[in-house]
């Protein structure tokens, strides 16, 4: 797989209310997309991580307006991270830590 990243626009067929990483498809590609907990739009560069507490859920969007109404939402500030550092985090618990007992 080569590096370029590959967003493709969801449709309403792609998008359901629960889904937040969904699969698109462009140029005979399918590949992951994470979407805005607030806007629904894919998240990019300009993404964030955001969570209340160490096990509770991660939500994820775009930095700056959608950010703000979520944590309005939530009625309190969210501890958050860019997107990116989020995925590496992510990546290293996937493929290199050894299996975590609950
Ligand atoms: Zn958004």
């Amino acid at each position: 797989m080569n590096n370029k990243a590959i967003v493709n626009k969801p449709t309403a067929k792609t998008v359901r209310r629960s889904a937040r990483v969904i699969i698109t498809k462009g140029n005979g590609v399918h590949a992951p997309v994470i979407l805005c907990e607030h806007c629904g739009r894919p998240v990019g560069a300009n993404g964030i991580a955001l969570w209340k507490r160490r096990g509770g859920p991660v939500y994820h969007a775009h930095k700056g307006e959608c950010d703000r109404a979520l944590q309005a939402k939530h009625g309190e500030r969210l501890l958050w991270c860019r997107l990116a550092d989020h995925i590496d985090d992510m990546r290293h618990n996937t493929i290199d830590a050894k299996e975590v007992q609950s």
